[in-house]
């Protein structure tokens, strides 16, 4: 049988990060200003270490590179999928993704960046930016010379476990007191359009308001989420998105159940609680990949997971 690929995160400091990756997940941070802990991911610009097993040592990358079988010989360059947590302790700029095509044309080949957000902690009153009220692409350059923000963005509020799709084109920022469990494709580009006029520094950081107004799409439309449910008095399976790029799911366990591995790979995150997966104890914090023909999985435990595959 194949070994579960545990592994090592990499974190990113930014100026809106926080503590809480330490403070809630127990991670070893780099700053008092932690804003991203990519824990699966094989992007250059964080390419997560296996912890375990035969393969300790090596990047997901090189997995990906020189052992494609684990991953069901899936096909692409690159490991297509990235799960990160943010903690935001002030809000992130407004930014925009572009698509596949246009991310190929305009950044050297890169993927565009379809995510989706599992609310993992949010204040009280937490809210996020997705979407604008901008009725066609006139309005929406209109608006952004007249620097009509708060017109702009559709500001919502949002509890602790709620889940949304970001498609590219959709204009949307994680706001202060926030910490959000993303799914998404593998991919780095993002064009910020609007900072709050904050300085880094003691400069503003650059905006990319063209390329923005290339990709947004105008009007919004809101993404439907969620999906089937399964489950008896151990477990809930519920699908939370199913696009293209992948399907994300969200488990809660209190007991115990047999599940199957049967996609190229499956991506873990144990979001909350502790228990084992096959004997090995998982805690909120953990992440891990069940590679392909891994089989039935036996989780106990009293845990919730986030789980996703292509
Ligand atoms: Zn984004």
């Amino acid at each position: 049988m194949r070994e579960i690929l545990f592994l090592e995160p990499v974190f990113k400091s930014a100026i809106w990060g926080g503590t809480k990756l330490s403070s809630i997940y127990g991670y070893d941070i780099p700053t008092d200003h932690t804003g991203e802990c990519w824990a699966i991911s094989a992007h250059q610009n964080g390419d997560c270490t296996i912890k375990n097993g035969e393969y300790a040592g090596q990047t997901l990358s090189w997995l990906w590179d020189n052992h494609r079988e684990l991953f069901g010989n899936a096909k692409g360059d690159v490991f297509p999928l990235l799960i990160k947590i943010i903690d935001a302790k002030a809000d992130l700029s407004i930014q925009v993704h572009p698509d596949d095509e246009y991310a190929n044309v305009n950044e050297n080949g890169s993927l565009g960046k379809t995510e989706c957000w599992y609310i993992l902690e949010c204040d009280d009153d937490g809210k996020i930016v997705l979407g604008h009220n901008a009725k066609d692409k006139e309005e929406l350059k209109q608006m952004i010379a007249e620097k009509r923000w708060q017109d702009l963005i559709k500001v919502r509020s949002i509890k602790k476990g709620d889940f949304f799709q970001i498609n590219p084109g959709t204009v949307h920022a994680i706001k202060a007191g926030t910490v959000i469990l993303e799914t998404q494709q593998s991919s780095d580009i993002t064009y910020r359009l609007y900072d709050y006029d904050r300085l880094d520094n003691g400069k503003l950081r650059e905006l990319h308001i063209d390329k923005s107004i290339d990709v947004i799409d105008c009007p919004h439309v809101d993404v439907e989420v969620g999906g089937n449910s399964i489950g008896d008095e151990n477990y809930r399976m519920e699908e939370l998105i199913q696009c293209p790029f992948y399907t994300v799911k969200k488990i809660s366990l209190s007991g115990e159940h047999d599940f199957e591995q049967n996609h190229p790979f499956l991506n873990v995150s144990v979001i909350e609680g502790s228990g084992e997966i096959d004997g090995t104890p998982i805690k909120k914090g953990s992440h891990f990949i069940l590679p392909a023909d891994y089989g039935t999985y036996h989780l106990k435990g009293n845990m919730d997971l986030i789980v996703s595959h292509i």
